[in-house]
């Protein structure tokens, strides 16, 4: 059963996949079934777990865009609020 190029990936951990199990041959491949860090699983094949292609269910990627979108808020939003009083301020004390 365990042909050329069969790595038993059971138990390791790829960043956020902890190998649960092989879930079989997909797209010729030998495929391992994941659990991510966040409790999700994720069916993944074995060179992509081992080139770094997957790393995670996909929740890796929804957070690096969540963190980009604060990082674009706090960049702006000093920006907005200093401006905001500047504006206050003229508008209240005409001196
Ligand atoms: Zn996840």
């Amino acid at each position: 059963m365990r042909g050329n190029g069969f790595k038993d990936e059971r138990g390791n951990q790829y960043s956020r996949l902890y190998v649960v199990c092989d879930a079989g041959i997909k797209c010729r491949q030998v495929s391992w079934l994941c659990l991510c860090n966040c409790g999700n699983y994720k069916t993944v094949i074995g060179n992509n777990l081992r080139s770094g292609g997957t790393r995670s269910c996909g929740c890796l990627q929804k957070e690096q865009i969540t963190k980009e979108m604060r990082c674009n808020i706090l960049v702006c939003a000093p920006q907005i609020d200093l401006g905001e009083r500047k504006g206050v301020k003229a508008r209240h004390l005409p001196l």
